[in-house]
């Protein structure tokens, strides 16, 4: 099953389109291998002899676009090759139209060019930080600096980091030229950076900022600086081994990422009735009354509990009743917990809850909370654990529950479904221990 192919060789990566002029957006080519059937997830595999679409590499992500109609989804780098993922096949030979989703690369242009320029930066002196690796995410980068076990540089403080900032922005007002060299390459001559199966010869670009920086890169860059727009440093993060993680924004992303503050601001706005200055004392305030208002809950929830409980033991005091269940939807186990120590306190289940303590040696106690689609936690306490295990026989063969312990039952409900009818049958309930 060999892939169509025709006569035509294939521009190789290093020398595509894109990479010579990083401004074209679309390109006629010829379409000259195509795979014949979709692999496992349903892409088609298509080469064409030259592309307007950049294969990923460099921490550059991929290009998306259109073979004519056709959408591109990804496109990746084999050694010197370049394969557009499509989900339609695109016939070998065919002269076709490559177009280029330039919102998106143009984005990856901004971010990956602006690494660059603030690599650079932070290389020279007086911060002397080099750059490990860098990642181009979907709304921040970063870079990670040598901070970490293997070089141990410093660094820089954040006053540093703010003077590095205003110094990149300098230098896209600046509009300095950004060149690219290129020169073709054997083995002897490969720079370090490149990938292991960058092989088969080919041509090394290296990418300088006039007079600041040059670093080997096959990614697409702007023309100048200036094309940056303006750069924001964000937070650092600790990564592993001890470096340090730098997000930043460039160009577009800065004035998106703005306006997703301001609209986070205005709906503050909104909720605290205080303009953005005031929202951090706003908020504490907030938080403040907040734990204030949870002592509160928890006190009242304390003394609802002792009343409960007194009145769990004027019910099982009755001479008829052997089960007494409570049952709410708005309690937690938390509230469960205090109402069984108030029972415990009370000595309900040991016959000081006002009756004598004979008629009390066979009472048990079921707590249960939760919303009844939700379920929750169960407590079940009793004066003996012969009665105690009966009841929870009944219980578990009336509900969809989990639970068991000795001298305490204690269990979790998927559901509080059978709950009524457990009522009816514990209303019943003889304990015969
Ligand atoms: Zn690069």
């Amino acid at each position: 099953m060999s892939p169509i192919t025709a006569t035509t060789t294939q521009v190789p990566v290093g020398e595509i389109h894109c990479q010579q002029n990083p401004y074209s957006r679309e390109l006629q080519t010829t379409c000259i291998e195509c795979s014949e059937k979709p692999d496992k997830k349903g892409f088609y595999q298509v080469k064409l002899h030259d592309t307007v679409l950049f294969p990923e590499g460099g921490g550059q992500p991929f290009d998306t676009g259109f073979i004519d109609d056709i959408q591109v989804y990804n496109v990746q780098r084999k050694k010197l090759e370049h394969i557009h993922y499509t989900k339609q096949p695109v016939p070998v030979g065919k002269q076709v139209l490559v177009k280029l989703d330039w919102e998106r690369r143009w984005d990856h242009m901004q971010q990956h060019s602006g690494q660059h320029l603030l690599t650079a930066v932070l290389e020279q002196a007086p911060y002397s930080v080099d750059t490990g690796s860098w990642n181009l995410g979907a709304t921040k980068c970063f870079i990670e600096l040598q901070t970490g076990e293997a070089k141990k540089q410093r660094m820089p403080t954040p006053e540093e980091l703010v003077i590095v900032e205003i110094r990149v922005n300098q230098l896209i007002l600046d509009a300095v030229p950004v060149i690219v060299h290129t020169e073709s390459f054997d083995e002897s001559s490969k720079p370090e950076s490149l990938p292991d199966d960058y092989v088969g010869g080919g041509t090394i670009r290296r990418v300088e900022i006039q007079n600041l920086d040059l670093n080997p890169c096959c990614g697409t860059h702007v023309a100048h600086t200036g094309h940056l727009q303006s750069i924001k440093l964000l937070h650092t993060e600790k990564a592993r081994g001890g470096n340090t993680r730098l997000f930043f924004l460039v160009g577009q992303r800065v004035t998106d990422t703005l306006g997703t503050s301001l609209n986070v601001s205005r709906q503050l706005n909104n909720l605290l009735s205080v303009p953005q200055e005031a929202f951090v004392e706003n908020v504490a305030r907030l938080q403040q009354a907040r734990s204030a208002n949870q002592k509160t809950v928890k006190r009242l929830m304390g003394e609802l509990a002792g009343y409960v409980a007194a009145e769990i033991g004027r019910r099982i005091n009755k001479e008829d009743t052997d089960v007494v269940m409570l049952y709410r939807e708005d309690a937690d186990m938390e509230f469960l917990q205090t109402i069984q120590l108030a029972i415990r306190d009370q000595n309900i289940l040991l016959g000081g809850g006002g009756g004598d303590g004979a008629s009390n040696s066979n009472k048990v106690v079921v707590l249960a909370a939760g919303e009844k689609h939700l379920g929750g936690p169960m407590m079940i306490a009793a004066s003996n654990d012969g009665a105690l295990q009966q009841v929870a026989k009944t219980v578990t063969a009336a509900l969809d529950i989990k639970g068991g312990g000795k001298g305490r039952w204690q269990g979790k409900a998927k559901n509080w479904k059978g709950i009524d009818e457990l009522q009816k049958q514990l209303d019943q309930l003889k304990i015969n221990a």
